[in-house]
């Protein structure tokens, strides 16, 4: 993330706005994941469940996309389902606008069909694929997106890998460096993550990592990270998976994105994941690195989670009187003055982890 985003991002949160979007585009989803949240009763908040929605396709799709786009003003969208790669010729057709309007795009699949020829040279697309462990862990969770249709589907492509790291995984001493091992060496790959599963509160799944293995995965990828230099995961940012987010209001990740769902109305809060997550086990790899930033004290003293919040109450001020005026409220944007150079600064991106 380069000043210049950063920048960018801080204005929006001082006018109340968010930076990041993240739109389910289609209801539909070939596979059935054990653990799923999307297709959970209480994703949409009870009531309705993402099944019941009614979901656009072809142009209508493409165009409710780009008015979303147009009206909320992202900087940065995740395009995620079910599997948005249901609906492809939707997606090819509805990327060089975005791209154009100088969004970076990012496309969460199982990637349970091949991909657009062009996208592994287009600047801002990424394309994240979901992985769940080894190849018979994986399969027998993901069909019909087995290993080896993924290997035939991004031939060509450069696509991040991310995988979500189970109870099951940890109790297999060594599996995560096997995982590592068998997708780094692929020239496809560009970089890999990991999240560990967030469970919903009171949930009981086996799916869930104990506090032990918690400890472990996060022992585990600090020294995996040494050796491979794929798994594009800071130190501070693996430390975050100890001490995660309080609650959705201490999670800047939850408070800098904003979700809908397959009917491009449906606000699915308070994060991603809708329902009540359990923040307390949380392992959404995009909250923790939001939390690293957060954490960073700046010249030493301040925590940039300071900042955050008392801009975020700023934003919220502002948003509150525009909506009061009726949106004739023309205060200016605090960040007109600035006049910031871009300059190196990391490489965090927003993440999400579905399918
Ligand atoms: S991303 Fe994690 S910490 Fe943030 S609101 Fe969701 S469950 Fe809680
Ligand atoms: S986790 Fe993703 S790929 Fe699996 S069933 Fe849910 S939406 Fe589909």
């Amino acid at each position: 993330m380069h000043t210049s985003q950063i920048v960018q991002a801080w204005g929006k949160i001082l006018r109340g706005e968010y930076p990041s979007l993240s739109i389910e585009i289609t209801k539909e989803c070939p596979l059935k994941c054990p653990g799923c949240y999307a297709y959970d009763a209480a994703h949409l908040g009870g009531g309705q469940t993402l099944r019941d929605l009614n979901d656009r396709r072809g142009q209508s799709l493409v165009d409710g996309v780009l008015e979303v786009v147009d009206r909320l003003k992202p900087l940065h969208l995740s395009i995620v389902g079910g599997d948005p790669l249901v609906r492809y010729r939707e997606l090819e057709s509805m990327i060089p606008p975005l791209l154009a309007r100088g969004i970076h795009v990012q496309i969460v699949t199982s990637a349970f069909r091949t991909m657009g020829p062009t996208w592994a040279n287009l600047e801002r697309l990424y394309v994240v694929v979901s992985i769940d462990g080894l190849q018979p862990e994986h399969d027998a969770r993901r069909a019909p997106a087995t290993y080896d249709r993924i290997l035939r589907n991004i031939t060509g492509q450069r696509v991040t890998i991310h995988c979500t790291i189970t109870g099951q995984m940890m109790k297999r001493p060594g599996y995560l460096g096997e995982f590592l091992k068998f997708w780094t060496p692929r020239p496809e790959i560009k970089k890999v993550w990991f999240s560990l599963f967030t469970p919903q509160v009171g949930d009981k799944m086996p799916e869930i990592l104990s506090a032990g293995e918690r400890q472990r995965a996060i022992t585990d990828l600090i020294q995996l990270r040494k050796q491979f230099p794929k798994l594009d995961m800071s130190e501070t940012v693996i430390r975050q998976f100890g001490s995660p987010p309080k609650s959705p209001q201490d999670c800047v990740f939850a408070q800098t994105t904003q979700t809908l769902s397959a009917d491009l109305e449906t606000k699915i809060t308070p994060c991603q994941f809708g329902g009540n997550p359990d923040c307390a086990s949380c392992g959404c790899v995009a909250s923790m690195a939001l939390a690293g930033i957060a954490a960073h004290r700046l010249g030493g003293i301040l925590p940039v989670g300071t900042i955050f919040k008392a801009s975020a109450k700023i934003g919220e001020n502002r948003a509150k009187k525009r909506s009061d005026s009726g949106g004739k409220s023309q205060s200016k944007d605090p960040l007109q003055i600035l006049q910031v150079k871009e300059a190196g600064c990391g490489s965090v991106e927003q993440r999400t982890n579905r399918p």
